[in-house]
């Protein structure tokens, strides 16, 4: 018996898209058509920008532009191959040292992206003999890398030290399956700071918990790299931890301005990731112009520290107006602040509103974060000045009160 074929097998993509505009939950991508930076020209307007994660204002530092310049001049515009064949440069070693001394660690690989970082290490280093245990918060990156992995997981509820120690007692009790026989390898693995809150992952606690029951602690420092600890050596850094957490997942596509991600640790972990890590074996490393575009960010980090004092005066007092205002600002401790709106409606429509203000400030609604819990995000960077800020601070008491969500 024959069926007629139907006309479009892809016909469901379209009502997908209409499921989601109907509930609002469908982002229009917003076109930027100047470079990165405070100001941004955005669907032809320029507009104050509070989304970037360009916390220093490296996208757009004159020195990094000149080491990309200079290495695609020199080296070209593409590396050509992946790692593994002929996509190895001087440079892409030179880098990764350069990593490793300034997070002061033995080893540092560096991988196309902080996505691609998590997605490879995870499953590279964990399969069924071991257990991952992972914060209910986690990146999504994170959350991909435990799916690639054959190991079981269990999930502890956000930033809950308590929860982490019961499991993981339990765990050690009960052993593989149940068998009394122990894991070999039990890999608690956070956020440094949440993407989406802006808190810290309460660090000290996690590795303490984990010393105790002989876990290691893997972090993924993505929004902390460049923004906590000494010239932005990360939250490991921050608490003063160093050598007590195994595995740092750092990304080079923030606050170094550039693009990458990299995993910090012992030299045999980068020795294995080599030869088993899948995007480093099969994706094709990054261009001369990024490399050398990271180089010069670390440089910049250590001899120009007023950047990174900037970032956190910067955040106070953004923080602190916004406060002052009316808005609840979640519990954030970083230069992210959620300003939250709860229902994904209100936040297109807040979003909006502060465009029309002349401010460009994202909303973040589901599956991102839970269905209540839609946001406005906002990062301030180095690079803002004080009046651009005192110029956003006034569109959010604009839009605030004309939305209903804070008094006056
Ligand atoms: N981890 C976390 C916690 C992140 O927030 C992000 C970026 N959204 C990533 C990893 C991925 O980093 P990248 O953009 O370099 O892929």
């Amino acid at each position: 018996m024959s069926t007629t074929p139907r006309s479009d097998p892809l016909a469901f993509l379209e009502a997908e898209v209409a499921a989601l505009r109907e509930r609002n939950l469908y982002r229009a991508l917003r076109v930027m058509s100047s470079a990165q930076g405070p100001i941004v020209s955005v669907d032809g307007r320029r507009v104050i920008s509070l989304s970037s994660n360009d916390y220093l204002g490296l996208t757009h530092h004159p020195r990094l532009k000149a080491a990309a310049a200079a290495a695609a001049s020199e080296f070209g515009v593409g590396s050509g191959a992946v790692r593994t064949i002929a996509g190895t440069m001087s440079m892409h070693e030179a880098l990764e040292a350069e990593l490793a001394t300034f997070k002061e660690v033995p080893a540092v690989l560096t991988f196309q992206s902080g996505f691609t970082a998590n997605t490879g290490v995870i499953p590279a280093i964990t399969g069924e003999t071991d257990l991952i245990v992972s914060d209910a918060l986690n990146h999504a990156s994170i959350i991909d890398g435990m799916r690639l992995s054959k190991a079981p997981r269990r999930i502890y509820p956000h930033a809950d030290v308590e929860a982490l120690d019961a499991i993981l007692s339990e765990v050690i009790e009960t052993g593989r399956d149940g068998s009394g026989e122990p894991y070999r390898l039990i890999l608690v693995v956070t956020d440094g700071v949440f993407s989406m809150d802006g808190d810290i992952a309460p660090l000290p606690g996690i590795v303490a918990s984990a010393e105790a029951h002989g876990a290691a602690v893997f972090v993924d420092d993505a929004h902390a790299s460049g923004v906590l600890g000494r010239d932005g050596r990360g939250s490991v850094d921050h608490f003063g931890l160093h050598g007590r957490v195994a595995i740092q997942v750092g990304t080079l596509s923030k606050a170094v301005g550039a693009l990458g991600g990299y995993v910090a640790g012992p030299t045999a972990l980068r020795e294995l990731l080599t030869q088993r890590a899948r995007p480093f074996l099969f994706s094709t490393s990054h261009p001369p112009a990024v490399v050398a575009a990271c180089r010069e960010a670390i440089r910049v980090m250590v001899e120009e520290p007023d950047l990174h004092e900037r970032l956190w005066a910067n955040t106070r007092r953004f923080k602190a107006e916004l406060a002052r205002l009316g808005f609840d600002t979640g519990r954030s401790e970083t230069p992210i602040t959620p300003v939250m709106m709860g229902d994904p409606e209100m936040a297109m429509r807040f979003s909006d509103r502060l465009m029309g203000e002349g401010v460009f400030a994202q909303p973040v609604v589901y599956p991102t974060v839970a269905l209540d819990q839609a946001r406005i995000r906002t990062i301030v960077t180095a690079a803002h000045a004080d009046d651009q800020l005192d110029a956003a601070l006034g569109a959010f008491a604009v839009a605030g009160r004309e939305l209903g969500l804070i008094g006056g």
